[in-house]
């Protein structure tokens, strides 16, 4: 059996050529590829997002003694919500300062590091955030996503 990553690159040589879509690949057509390929890999972003669903749970429980929902807990993750976020502006405005050459900037990896950090610590911020509220992260991205593309005319989307 062929693996996600081999599909993937069949797709990707599809999509980047002009050759017809019902050109065959094996005994599959072309789109029929693409079309698999697609949907792989939106699997495997909710494979991932329930990893990270099932890993913060856990952490939860080992850092706090506690998963729970209370007041309290809900406050307290709005507000870590927003630390990060202005971790990640902060890490942002170094990355400027090292484009413009000022004192206080850090070298550009270091910068960049520093950026996906800041940003990794936003999405685990919010996928604990939108568990305590029993919210279904993918549910809620695909729909806000296509929600603002219908709001500015746009065609690209999640299939509904
Ligand atoms: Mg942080």
């Amino acid at each position: 059996m062929r693996s996600i990553q081999e599909i993937a690159e069949d797709a990707h040589h599809c999509a980047s050529s002009h050759e017809p879509d019902v050109r065959l690949i094996g005994n599959v057509k072309a789109s029929e590829i693409k079309r698999l390929a697609l949907t792989a890999s939106e699997v495997g972003v909710e494979n991932f997002l329930q990893e990270l669903r099932d890993k913060s749970r856990q952490r939860s429980i080992e850092w706090n003694g506690h998963d729970d929902k209370s007041p309290e807990e809900i406050l307290y993750r709005s507000n870590e919500l927003g630390g990060e976020s202005g971790e990640v502006q902060n890490a942002v405005k170094k990355y400027i300062r090292h484009l413009r050459g000022m004192k206080g900037a850090v070298d550009e990896e270091t910068s960049l590091n520093d950026i996906g950090e800041e940003i990794a610590d936003v999405i685990i911020c919010c996928e604990r955030l939108a568990r305590l509220f029993e919210i279904d992260l993918e549910d809620v991205v695909r729909d806000k996503f296509n929600k603002t593309s219908d709001k500015y005319g746009l065609n690209t989307k999640f299939e509904e």
